[in-house]
C-alpha cells in the first residue's frame, strides 16, 4: 500500500527542529528563541535584547516543553515504513549539549517516559511484528557502528552474542546481531556505549529488518539508521592542536559531506557526492532514492550559544 504513496514536493527529506529547555540551575531569564509558530522558529539574533530577529522554517518545531512522546508521535510513521521495505535514516544534529543524545536515546537517568527515539522505534517495530505475526515473519538485526576520525568500527562483542547472516548490506554481515525484543536492543546499545571512543563522529545504530510475507513467500528488506552525530560546533583552530585538531577536522568533513549530500538530494541534483566521507558512504543506501530521511536539528536556548544556534539553523535550512 505504502509503495504507491504520493511523495510530497520536498521528496523524502524532513527536518524537525527541537529546542532544549534550560537545565535545572541555569538562569532562564533570557532565551534566544523569540517565538515558535508551527513550523517556524524565530531567534533573537542580537545580544542586545531582541533587536534583531530571524525566522527559519522546518517541517516541525518542538519547543522546550516538547516531550519525548510528542517527538516520537511525529516520527512513528517514518519508522513504520521500514516494515514496508523502505530504508530510513534518522539523524540528530546540533552543537554539543543541545540535546542530540536526549532525543535519540534519552537522559542518563532513563525512565520509560524519557526514552528517546531509538527505544521507541524498536519497541514500535516489535509491537507491529507481533500484531502481524500470522501474516508476516519478521527478522530484526541490529548493529552499532562508530565512525571516529574517518575510521569505521563495529561493536565487536556483537559477534560473540549471536550471529546472523544477511546479504545486500554494505557492512560486514557478521556484525549484525539478531534481536527479538526491545530489551535485546537495550543490552546491545549499552554494550555499544561502553565500547565507544570519546568524541565519536557518529554512533550509528543500524537496524535491519527483513520480513517474509507468509502467504506469498516474498521477502522484503528495510533498513533503519539511527544516527547520533558528533557536535557541530566549530572549533577554534588556534586553540586546539594535535589529535584534537585532527578530530575536529574529521568531524567537520563528515558533517559538511552529510550536508552536501542531503542538500543535493533536496535539490534533486543528478550527482550526489556520497563519496566524500565515510559517514555518507556508509549511509548511501539509506539516503536518496526511495529512502526516507529525518534530521532533528537541536538548539540550545542560551544567549551565549546564539552564534552556534544560527549556524545550526542555517545548516538545517540548507537541507530542508
Ligand atoms: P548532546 O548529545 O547534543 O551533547 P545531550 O542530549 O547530552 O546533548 O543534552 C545535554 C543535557 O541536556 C543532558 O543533561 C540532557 O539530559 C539535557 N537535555 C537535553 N534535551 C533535553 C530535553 N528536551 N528535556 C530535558 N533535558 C534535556
Ligand atoms: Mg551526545
Amino acid at each position: 500500500k505504502l509503495y504507491n504513496q504520493v511523495q510530497d514536493l520536498k521528496g523524502n527529506i524532513r527536518v524537525y527542529c527541537r529546542v532544549r529547555p534550560f537545565l535545572p540551575g541555569q538562569c532562564s531569564y533570557l532565551s534566544t528563541v523569540d517565538h515558535i509558530e508551527e513550523g517556524t522558529i524565530t531567534i533573537n539574533t542580537s545580544t542586545k535584547n531582541g533587536k534583531g530577529r530571524k525566522s527559519f522554517n522546518f517541517n516541525k518545531v518542538f519547543g522546550p516543553s516538547g516531550t519525548q512522546e510528542e517527538v516520537f508521535s511525529d516520527t512513528r510513521p517514518l519508522v513504520r515504513s521500514v516494515l514496508d521495505g523502505y530504508n530510513v535514516c534518522i539523524f540528530a544534529y546540533g552543537q554539543t549539549g543541545s540535546g542530540k543524545t536526549y532525543t535519540m536515546t534519552g537522559p542518563k537517568d532513563l525512565t520509560e517516559n524519557s526514552q528517546g527515539v531509538n527505544y521507541r522505534a524498536l519497541g514500535d517495530l516489535f509491537l507491529i511484528a507481533e500484531q502481524r505475526k500470522d501474516t508476516f515473519f519478521y527478522d530484526v538485526s541490529v548493529q552499532m557502528i562508530e565512525i571516529y576520525n574517518e575510521q569505521v568500527s563495529f561493536t565487536k562483542h556483537t559477534l560473540e552474542i549471536r550471529n546472523s547472516s544477511h546479504t545486500g548490506l554494505s557492512v560486514p554481515d557478521a556484525c549484525l546481531v539478531h534481536v527479538s525484543s526491545t530489551s535485546d536492543v537495550i543490552d546491545l546499545m549499552n554494550l555499544g556505549q561502553r565500547n565507544r571512543a570519546v568524541g565519536a563522529t557518529a554512533l550509528n545504530d543500524r537496524s535491519s529488518r527483513s520480513h517474509r510475507d507468509l502467504t506469498s513467500g516474498n521477502i522484503l528488506r528495510g533498513c533503519m539508521h539511527l544516527v547520533d552525530l558528533a557536535g557541530s560546533e566549530r572549533v577554534d583552530k588556534s586553540e586546539v592542536t594535535g589529535d584534537r585538531l585532527k578530530e575536529a577536522q574529521h568531524i567537520n568533513k563528515s558533517l559538511s559531506a552529510l550536508g552536501d549530500v542531503i542538500s543535493s538530494l533536496a535539490q534533486k541534483n543528478s550527482h550526489v557526492p556520497y563519496r566524500n566521507s565515510k559517514l555518507t558512504q556508509l549511509l548511501q543506501d539509506s539516503l536518496g532514492g526511495q529512502a526516507k530521511t529525518l534530521m532533528f536539528v537541536h538548539i540550545s536556548p542560551e544567549p551565549d550559544a546564539v552564534g552556534e544556534t544560527i549556524s545550526t539553523l542555517k545548516f538545517a535550512e540548507r537541507v530542508a
